[in-house]
């Protein structure tokens, strides 16, 4: 069985961000950027599927411009066998990310599409919805298990309170949530393998999908300050303030 995994590189999860001194975007210059957590999730997940010797071939898809190649590198170190990046001048959004992975979709017929449950750039959580509705195939998202069988998966979901489990006939799109694994640490032997791997460069506009942006950014602000804590002596006093100063009670 042939798996796509798709994989953003976006600013690392260690970073804190600051914002352009304009207000107008998030400031990205210098800094670094890596694999989406959540995608590392499903290239791990991707993997261990191949390692049960259910899935024969996984192709890692990374959609931005030619420093995206540092993502495919990172899941061949993980075990990923090809990849492929789409590279564009227009600002990629979810739609029209998804739509060039439904292109690809239709070139490679995958049965299975594992991805991120969201970027944690954008937090948009709407590309892998937007590719299942576009192909027309069953989703499952938010998952924290899957049990991958020859036509269907059991995907069993992170809902509010609780877990759900859900049967989706393949090919299906499955969005990875983050207990679904640990991902391996990648090894240098493997990452000296990665570099030498030939990597597949497509053309987004080549693929004929409308990629124009529909939402436009107005402004980006920082979350307004806390006020300090104070420490009170003894529950009355809490009580008092929680009565007279924060009046919800
Ligand atoms: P989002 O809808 O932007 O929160 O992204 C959800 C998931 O879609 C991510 O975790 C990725 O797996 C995938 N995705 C979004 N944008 C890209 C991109 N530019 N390249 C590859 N995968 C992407």
């Amino acid at each position: 069985m042939k798996v796509m995994v798709t994989v953003k590189r976006v600013v690392d999860y260690n970073v804190k961000v600051r914002i352009a001194t304009d207000g107008s975007d998030v400031d990205i210059a210098n800094v670094k950027m890596s694999m989406n957590p959540f995608d590392e999730i499903a290239v791990e997940e991707a993997v261990r599927l191949k390692e049960q010797g259910k899935v024969t071939e996984i192709i890692a898809v990374t959609c931005g411009t030619a420093a995206s190649q540092d993502v495919l590198r990172t899941a061949f170190a993980m075990g990923a066998d090809r990849g492929i990046l789409v590279t564009s001048q227009a600002l990629l959004q979810p739609l029209g990310v998804a739509k060039i992975l439904q292109a690809l979709v239709v070139r490679e017929a995958p049965q299975l599409v594992l991805m991120g449950k969201q970027a944690i750039d954008d937090d948009c959580n709407q590309t892998g919805q937007m590719l299942a509705g576009l192909l027309n195939w069953p989703q499952a998202t938010f998952a924290s298990k899957v049990d991958l069988q020859p036509d269907h998966a059991l995907v069993t979901r992170e809902v509010d309170g609780g877990l759900q489990t859900i049967a989706v006939q393949l090919p299906a799109i499955v969005t990875a949530d983050l207990r679904l694994n640990e991902p391996r640490y990648v090894t240098l032997p493997n990452i000296m393998k990665a570099k030498k791997k030939d990597i597949e460069s497509i053309e987004a506009e080549s693929l004929g999908v409308d990629l124009a942006p529909r939402l436009q950014q107005l402004k980006v602000a920082e979350p307004a300050g806390r006020a300090a804590g104070v420490k009170l002596a003894s529950v009355d006093e809490l009580i008092e303030k929680l009565k007279n100063e924060a009046k919800v009670i």
